[in-house]
């Protein structure tokens, strides 16, 4: 057993206490962490993170859990020491709490998971520790260039590149790696990337050996160079590459002609602002993120419950007087029936009345409340589910329509023409979200925004003024960002402010607006 072991087992954790979970964070896609790291944030009582470690991945940790920013960028000014973090792993592990250390990569590469975890065994508090994907490999993956090739090499080496490389006790065997390993991968070694360079050169290492660097591996804003030995530093200099990134030596980079799939990506490299309500954007932002585009979410609307439940707790106190429930929106479905549980009902509560609704994501919807339903109508629009309702007869029915607060009237319009008795119940309300104006601003000015998308009138409304400017600015602010309106409605809202519409689909749907912006012939 050696020393350090020895001193760093002097306490035995007791069960009751709390606890430190390590966890690799993987690269930075929100999609690489494990899901055992997953599982972890979900039950974090603190979360202590890092600068590297995806900020994606705190939307994942319970909203009332101690959020700790650790810090640690290099060259700029430490938030909180590694003595500092360490005290703050223990203090909150003792007194009971689940405390998440969240790192960047694996937590044992390049991470000094191993330090920390050595001042908890010492404090005697219980862990466990979760690796993760570290960068290298992902950089590897996301950049065309598998680390080991059969035909290429059969070992490779991480390599830190922040020692300096000029003094003269370097802990690096730069004499034995240089030609003794076949892919060479260095962390943090863009600064020192000439002296890198030559030292490899210096000790044997052919000139001609192909290099790429990759910043930001797994994320939409990725960049790659590529070189050679000899090119490669002046090439990350000219092309102004900045850390974090890492460099890969060795002949498998040639094979990144091939195998770049993720650059490659038809909306590789495309920032896209996406402006629905947060509970609607899952579907785009998952289709547009999977043609390689960086989706930037602003909720322009918010779901709120109605100002009074009046008319829905007055029609749910008659329902069985109903012959038709109808439904046209997702949310209203949830409000109706958080409403419905919250009067403790369920779904037997429906049991007299024949049920629509307007489309299949609607339907799909119901069908989780476990109510398979009775009417589709063959358009999916206000006007489609009033002829299909019409079809059925309407003299003399009870029809209840629980909906937004404001909506267009046509369908009850339409129910009332053909007979029906007709109670429309405002079940939740749009609401501008406030206090976004000048982080959406900045967006604009600081990286800018190749397209935005609006899927209502009501978007486009909100979002201008959220933005907080008149249509002169509008215009400016927006002047390289394309538009994409998902129909003519939207479109009509987005021209009515001095603005032009590059994209607009035939059908009035999500994966038609995709297809649309697929074939878009972008302005810059
Ligand atoms: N534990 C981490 C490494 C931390 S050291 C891991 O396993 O990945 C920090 C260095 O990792 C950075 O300087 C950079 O060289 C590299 N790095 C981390 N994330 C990266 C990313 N997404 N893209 C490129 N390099 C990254």
């Amino acid at each position: 057993m050696s020393d350090t072991t020895k001193s760093v087992q002097s306490q035995t954790p007791k069960s009751g206490q709390g606890k430190v979970y390590l966890v690799g964070a993987g690269p930075g896609d929100p999609g690489l962490i494990t899901i055992r790291g997953r599982e972890i944030l979900e039950k974090a009582e603190v979360i202590i993170y890092d600068y590297l470690a995806g900020k994606k991945l705190l939307k994942f940790v319970p909203r009332d859990a101690e959020f700790i920013y650790a810090g640690k960028r290099g060259g700029v000014k430490h938030t909180h020491t590694q003595e500092e973090i360490n005290a703050m792993l223990v203090d909150r592990a003792r007194s009971g709490k689940r405390v998440v250390r969240l790192k960047g990569g694996d937590p044992f590469i390049f991470g000094r998971g191993g330090e920390e975890l050595e001042e908890i065994v010492a404090a005697g508090l219980n862990y466990e520790a979760v690796p993760g994907v570290t960068s290298a490999s992902a950089a590897a993956t996301f950049a065309g260039v598998p680390i080991t090739h059969r035909k290429f090499t059969a070992s490779v080496a991480f390599i830190t590149g922040h020692e300096d490389p000029t003094k003269k006790e370097s802990s690096i065997a730069w004499d034995k790696i240089s030609t003794g390993v076949g892919t060479l991968v260095f962390y943090m070694g863009i600064k020192n990337l000439p002296a890198i360079t030559k030292n490899l050169m210096d000790n044997g290492r052919d000139p001609k050996t192909p290099v790429a660097v990759v910043r930001w591996a797994s994320m939409p804003h990725q960049r790659s160079v590529v070189g050679t030995l000899d090119t490669i530093a002046d090439i990350v200099k000219e092309q102004g590459i900045k850390p974090p990134a890492l460099t890969i030596v060795g002949e498998v980079v040639t094979l990144r002609d091939t195998l770049n799939w993720y650059e490659k990506r038809p909306l590789f490299g495309k920032r896209i602002m996406i402006t629905r309500t947060r509970e609607q954007a899952s579907e785009l932002v998952a289709r547009l993120e999977e043609l390689g585009a960086e989706c930037l979410e602003y909720a322009t609307i918010a779901i709120q419950p109605p100002d009074s439940w009046n008319e829905l707790d007055q029609a749910l106190a008659r329902l069985p007087q109903y012959n038709w429930l109808v439904f046209t929106s997702i949310h209203a479905i949830h409000a109706f029936f958080g409403r419905l549980f919250e009067k403790n009902l369920d779904a037997r509560a429906l049991n007299s009345c024949r049920i629509a609704a307007v489309g299949t994501v609607t339907a799909d919807c119901l069908l989780d409340y476990g109510i398979k339903i009775d009417l589709l109508p063959e358009k999916f629009t206000g006007e489609g589910l009033a002829a299909a309702l019409e079809s059925q007869g309407l003299a003399g029915k009870k029809v209840l329509i629980p909906r937004a607060l404001k909506a267009r009237e046509v369908l009850p319009e339409r129910l009332e023409k053909a007979g029906a008795e007709v109670t429309v119940a405002p079940v939740y309300q749009n609401v501008r979200p406030k206090g976004y104006g000048e982080l959406l601003r900045e967006e604009f000015v600081d990286q800018g925004v190749d397209m935005i998308t609006f899927s209502s009138s009501s978007t486009v409304t909100n979002f201008i003024q959220m933005l907080g400017v008149d249509d002169n600015e509008l215009g400016s602010l927006l002047s390289k960002t394309s538009i994409a309106a998902i129909g003519p409605i939207t479109a009509k809202t987005v021209v009515d402010h001095g603005l032009h519409v590059d994209v607009q689909p035939e059908t009035y749907t999500i994966p038609a607006l995709v297809d649309s912006i697929l074939e878009y012939d972008w302005k810059l």
